[in-house]
């Protein structure tokens, strides 16, 4: 008899990859295709979803092939890019138009006139969310009204809408099963996170009828099996999970206080609230963690748009280095030889995010001196990234959220251990590094797992959870304060 295995899948923004977990969540195979970006106008982004599908397919039949084929495939779990929008005719399953993209900004002019209308509390008091073109509702209307015949398709019952999770499972399952789970319909828009499903009046607001909605489900459990014909057995698809939420639970973050913050090309943290949906004070979103046997744990999360992007900006525009990975060694030179001499680089390419929320303010490079030379804005560009998240961290405060025992860490700059070490020091916390950093898929994988009995509580997740790389604070706290000024005085400069 064969170890059971588990089969992941993420559907992410720029590719779609599929990995092969054994049943301890060590990972066996691993198939990625890139994605190809759509870009029809100016602040439009789409994805096309028989791309998507093909990808999907490809990606899972290479890892179900080098580890010996389908049959003991315990389970399959989905994360996937959130909010990103697909609408479907459920009789033939094609698209109506391509997928939009949660970049997208085509919603602004109907988010802008909810706002003006006084809509906005209400809204985010339902969904925990603030009105932003960057959720599905608008993206939905936006199809509905502006796709020929859809809106008299839909009142007709001849239409699904869906998330990229949704719209997989709906082609997996060979048009059998059309639903979500909880985390993805909390970043619609159209669902109340409190009560626990999906809202008229905020259907009646966006225009949107309740016929093309899918059901919301528990985040681990039965979504169906896959057509047989796919893969050449019905593996059992038992858990779908938005890719923030996926890293909290590939985290083992389980626990109310705990956070995970993912550094790639931007930064999303997450800190568990528990049972108890927190409203955010400081702009930050109130979302759904995941949801199991029924009971919801909730979320806040904050977002910087740019901390992978500052390295790629220093390789590829600024070309300083030739790697991401050089930043590392450059940086640790320059500390191991330099004193106190400090440049300080905001990287406000588009705007500043939680908590700043200035979309007006622009990048800089600041307090340059006849010595500062590349490493020093190579380092500035590391440090600012743990700067934002210090940020964050100081607007969860403010919400009521405890400082954490630790910052679990993933994402392609968590790599990068002079980052992670410098961030022990700004933020005062210690930094944890786990040993599989592919946390997303990972924690689809432990949910599927959940999902179809193979692990009994999320216990076992906690424990097959290893730490790889762990940074203490240990930078004085004076020393902290004054770099901390420098950059508040530097974000100062910046603001419109
Ligand atoms: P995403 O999933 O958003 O595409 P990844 O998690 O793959 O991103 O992370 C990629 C980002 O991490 C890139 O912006 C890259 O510049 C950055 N990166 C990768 N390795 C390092 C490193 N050693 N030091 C700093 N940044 C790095």
């Amino acid at each position: 008899m064969t170890a059971p295995r588990i089969l992941a899948i993420d559907q992410g923004t720029t590719s779609t990859r599929a990995v092969m977990f054994d049943a301890q969540g060590s990972p066996l195979a691993i198939s990625q295709l890139a994605l190809r970006q759509v870009y029809p106008a100016d602040g439009w982004v789409e994805h096309d979803p028989e791309e998507i599908w093909a990808a999907t397919l490809t990606v899972c039949r290479a890892v179900i092939d080098k580890t010996g084929g389908s049959v003991g495939i315990a389970a399959l779990g989905i994360t996937n890019q959130r909010e990103t929008t697909a609408l479907w005719n459920r009789r033939t399953g094609l698209p109506l138009m391509n997928a939009i993209v949660w970049q997208d900004r085509r919603g602004a002019p109907l988010c802008a006139a909810l706002r003006d209308a006084g809509h906005a509390g209400a809204i985010q008091n339902k969904t925990g969310l603030l009105i932003d073109s960057y959720f599905s509702a608008t993206k939905l209307q936006w199809m509905l009204d502006n796709i020929a015949g859809a809106r008299a398709a839909a009142d007709k019952g001849e239409l699904a809408f869906g998330t990229i999770d949704t719209f997989l499972l709906w082609r997996l399952t060979g048009g059998r099963v059309h639903a979500t789970d909880a985390t993805n319909a909390s970043r619609t828009m159209l669902y109340d996170i409190h009560a626990g499903r999906w809202d008229d009046a905020l259907f009646a607001l966006f225009n949107v009828p309740k016929s093309v909605l899918p059901e919301v489900r528990d985040t681990a459990g039965d979504f169906g099996t896959t057509a047989p014909a796919l893969f050449g057995a019905a593996i059992p698809i038992t858990a779908l999970v938005g890719d923030q939420q996926g890293a909290l639970v590939g985290q083992a973050c389980f626990e109310p206080g705990m956070v995970k913050s993912t550094y790639g090309t931007g930064c999303f943290v997450l800190v568990n609230t528990g049972a108890r949906p927190l409203p955010s004070r400081n702009r930050l979103l109130t979302t759904i963690a995941y949801q199991l046997n029924g009971q919801t744990t909730y979320a806040l999360e904050g977002s910087i748009f740019n901390a992978g992007t500052v390295i790629q900006w220093l390789r590829d525009n600024a070309k300083m280095i030739g790697s991401a990975a050089e930043s590392e060694q450059l940086a640790m030179a320059l500390d191991a030889a330099d004193g106190t001499g400090r440049v300080c680089f905001v990287p406000a390419f588009t705007g500043l995010g939680a908590p700043h929320w200035n979309p007006d303010a622009r990048g800089a490079i600041l307090g340059l001196t006849r010595d500062s030379g590349i490493a020093h804005i190579v380092r500035a560009g590391l440090e600012s990234v743990c700067y934002q998240t210090y940020d964050l961290l100081a607007a969860l405060r403010q919400d009521g959220i405890a400082p954490p025992p630790a910052l679990r860490v993933d994402g392609g700059m968590s790599a990068n251990n002079w980052l992670l070490q410098f961030l022990a020091d700004i933020t005062g916390i210690p930094v944890e590094r786990p040993v599989v950093s592919e946390t997303t898929v990972l924690g689809a994988a432990f949910l599927a797992a959940l999902g179809c009995g193979l692990f009994s509580s999320l216990d076992e997740i906690k424990n097959a959870w290893r730490m790889d790389f762990r940074a203490e604070p240990c930078m004085p706290t004076a020393r902290r304060e004054t770099l901390l000024k420098g950059w508040r005085d530097a974000v100062n400069c910046v603001m419109r």
